[in-house]
């Protein structure tokens, strides 16, 4: 392994960052400039050139997959697989050191971490213990002021008493929240990194062993650290340790959750002897889409002020498709990820991104019906939840015992002393008999085949469900679902749950009867359970590719923050939805937005789609916003218009509905088709979905706006 190829393929300032030899270095450089890269290659440099030991690096990303990948490449460029490093992210690291050290932190040895959810539950627990009104104090908003403080590294023992009534009340819940906190053994996000600062802060000793160890630290996303993370970088870096940073102040996008900019600021008075230095080349991107990029952030104040040039040449032009509303946005978006992968391209090198993680669903489901494998990136969603997916396979048992998915999930949860050998005699006589599994169950209580006990426990949970469905036709909905977790006994057996966990299941058990309390049905005529299993299906993550599937990507432009990919579409390109309508009275969060619309359109690497649309419903309201000045800072030479919309009223050449023709075909209507509805009017079809009895047709209706109807029953007729 020879030098140069550490240095192969690095421009000059890149290889002076790499090699450079001051105690200090930062990058300070313009997307897609190789800052990643840069950060790479000093390691490896490190190593090999340096004799560092592998043990003495620490490396800092800004996401799990970034570390996996940082880890990747240095193997790859040192040719030999590393150990001892640690690579990760400042909330991976920090929990790594509170498990070797719980005791010195003053944490039970198993101590758990609450995700947001958890942490929102616990802080409304905390509210409802003190009698605070939850529509006067929104527990969302004392959750967000509790990290706040954690993010400045203040307890609220730190925090002076006194104030006005909004202030000490919530110093009140902080307070109480801590408190059960501490007595649960249970730390949330935030609080890994305040706990980190503190177990060195009171440990000297622990610290030491830490700064001895680390000699050579480098972060990546500099820009976004927020205090605690920079004091625990401080802290650790002593006086000895060499510090690398690489960041830029235009993409710094978590201000919102304590990041400061600043820090750049700060870095060279904090760590004397830097060398500093800029990149200005970016080879990511066509120089269309580096002048769109260019010209949005321009019209932000305070910047450090950098030049990005590129010589990839123009590429193609930005499209810009103005959608008629948010489902033909998103079928647009299928239509074109159909044409992409159509021409020999990898799904997984297209991303869409998003404003707002509300917007997922309508794209999730015009994937699913043109059947394109999507993963959506981060975060464990609702219906994804055991408990969820429990109680949700009652209620389809409840609505079809013959569910052999739901039937093997809950047959025996909670434990009713059906065992597996027990339950593998029912899959044989199902699988002989051609039935299913219910249908075998049934069979094998009358014909009595199995010893006594079995068949008593079998046989209750087939009453327990006839039971259940028999009541179908007579309850609402909520009431459905409260008795399908009360008679299952899912909700007891999480009750009796020991910690956390258990009442967090609860919770997201009455969290369910909630979610359906508030489901309007589409078509009052029919059974209404049918349809809220359906509409959870299509929100559920259970469809969304396999691990090892060829799979478009589907994330918060937040979190598309370092990556990169050929394809990129940016949906929901309106005002009020990006720039989100939260950050349009101050101007700080507008320039906010700012950085992460230029963090969004610097992830494209050869083409970019921004898509809007005129109406859109969301969050449950319908609204009519205009093109977000983000696009009309776009120099109009680069962007192309796509006029699709127009054509809806000749249906023959409506593109995007060419490959739907044949669904199409089988209702009896074609996309783009004019129709008349008993009570809402004309219309147009705009879309299908699903097929046989449930079949859904997507209709604009010019009078009451889009209407998603089951095409069986809404007697649409052709005009
Ligand atoms: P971001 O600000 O988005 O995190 P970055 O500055 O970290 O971007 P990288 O991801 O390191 O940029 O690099 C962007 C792309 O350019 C990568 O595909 C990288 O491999 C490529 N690249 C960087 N420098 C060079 C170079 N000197 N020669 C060829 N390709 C390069
Ligand atoms: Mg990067």
């Amino acid at each position: 392994m020879d030098v140069t190829s550490i240095l192969h393929n690095l421009n000059a300032p890149q290889e002076q960052a790499v090699t450079s030899d001051k105690q200090h270095l930062l990058v300070l450089a313009g997307a897609g400039s190789g800052k990643t890269r840069v950060l790479v290659h000093r390691i490896a440099w490190k190593i090999q050139v340096d004799n560092v030991s592998p043990y003495g690096i620490l490396a800092v990303t800004f996401t799990n997959k970034a570390a996996r990948e940082m880890r990747e490449r240095i193997d790859e460029l040192l040719g030999m697989s590393l150990r001892g490093m640690w690579v990760g992210t400042f909330h991976g690291l920090a929990h790594r050191l509170l498990k070797s050290h719980w005791r010195d932190a003053k944490l039970p040895e198993n101590f758990q971490i609450l995700d947001s959810d958890d942490q929102l539950r616990m802080v409304k627990r905390v509210m409802r213990s003190m009698d605070l009104d939850e529509q006067r104090w929104p527990p969302k908003q004392a959750q967000w002021w509790i990290n706040g403080q954690k993010d400045e590294g203040l307890r609220s023992a730190h925090i002076q008493e006194g104030g006005d009534l909004y202030l000490a009340t919530m110093l009140r819940i902080y307070r109480g929240y801590e408190e059960t906190c501490e007595r649960l053994g249970v730390i949330d996000f935030a609080e890994l990194l305040l706990r980190a600062l503190e177990l060195w802060k009171h440990n000297p000793s622990v610290l030491e062993h830490y700064q001895q160890r680390f000699k050579h630290i480098l972060v990546d996303e500099f820009q976004d650290t927020n205090a605690v993370q920079y004091a625990w970088l401080r802290l650790l870096a002593g006086k000895v340790s060499a510090v690398t940073a690489v960041g830029d102040d235009d993409q710094s996008i978590y201000g919102w959750r304590g990041a400061k900019v600043e820090n750049i600021l700060s870095y060279e008075r904090d760590f004397p002897d830097t060398e500093t230095v800029k990149l200005e080349q970016n080879y990511r991107s066509t120089s269309n889409i580096l002048l769109a990029a260019n010209a949005v952030i321009a019209k932000n104040a305070g910047r450090l002020g950098k030049n990005l040039w590129t010589d990839a040449g123009e590429g193609e032009a930005i499209a810009l498709y103005s959608a008629f509303n948010e489902h033909d946005e998103a079928r647009y978006i299928a239509d074109r990820l159909h044409s992409w992968s159509n021409e020999g391209n990898r799904r997984e090198d297209a991303a869409i991104l998003y404003r707002s993680n509300a917007q997922s669903r309508v794209l999730e489901a015009a994937l699913l019906q043109a059947e394109i494998p999507y993963r959506i990136y981060g975060g464990q969603r609702f219906y994804e939840r055991l408990e969820i997916k429990n109680a949700l396979s009652y209620l389809r048992l409840m609505l079809n015992c013959h569910d052999d998915v739901a039937f093997e999930r809950v047959v025996n949860v909670p434990p009713r002393g059906i065992g597996e050998r027990t339950l593998e005699l029912v899959r044989e006589l199902a699988r002989d008999n051609v039935t299913s599994l219910w249908s075998a169950a049934v069979a094998m209580v009358t014909e009595k085949r199995m010893a006594a006990r079995a068949t008593n426990a079998i046989a209750a949970f087939i009453e327990l469900v006839n039971e259940m469905s028999g009541q179908l036709d007579e309850l609402p909905l909520a009431e459905q679902a409260d008795n399908a977790i009360q008679h299952s006994g899912l909700i007891s057996m999480h009750r009796r749950e020991k910690g956390e966990r258990g009442q967090a299941r609860v919770e997201n058990l009455e969290e369910l009867v909630g979610a359906c309390r508030n489901f309007e049905a589409e078509d009052r005529d029919l059974p209404v359970l049918p349809q809220f299993l359906d509409q959870v299906a299509l929100d559920a993550g259970d469809r969304q590719a396999d691990e090892d599937q060829d799979a478009v990507q589907l994330m918060t432009l937040h979190s598309a923050k370092g990556l990169e990919f050929p394809l990129v579409f940016i949906a929901g390109m309106e005002e009020n939805l990006f720039p989100h309508k939260r950050s349009l009275d101050e101007s700080g969060q507008l320039e906010e937005e700012r950085r992460l619309a230029y963090v969004g359109i610097t992830r494209a690497m050869e083409k970019l789609y921004l898509t809007f649309a005129e109406t859109r419903s969301i969050y449950g309201t319908e609204s009519f916003n205009s093109v977000s000045r983000f696009v009309r800072d776009i120099p109009k030479e680069v962007i192309e218009e796509v006029r699709i919309q127009n054509t809806i009223a000749r249906p023959t050449s409506y593109a995007a509905g060419a490959m739907r023709s044949d669904q199409g075909d089988e209702t009896g209507f074609q996309l783009g088709q004019q129709v008349n509805h008993n009570v809402y009017g004309e219309g147009v079809i705009l879309n299908f979905e699903g097929n046989g009895p449930r079949a859904r047709v997507h209709v604009s209706f010019e009078d009451v706006g889009t209407k998603i109807l089951i095409l069986a029953s809404a007697n649409l007729a052709a005009v």
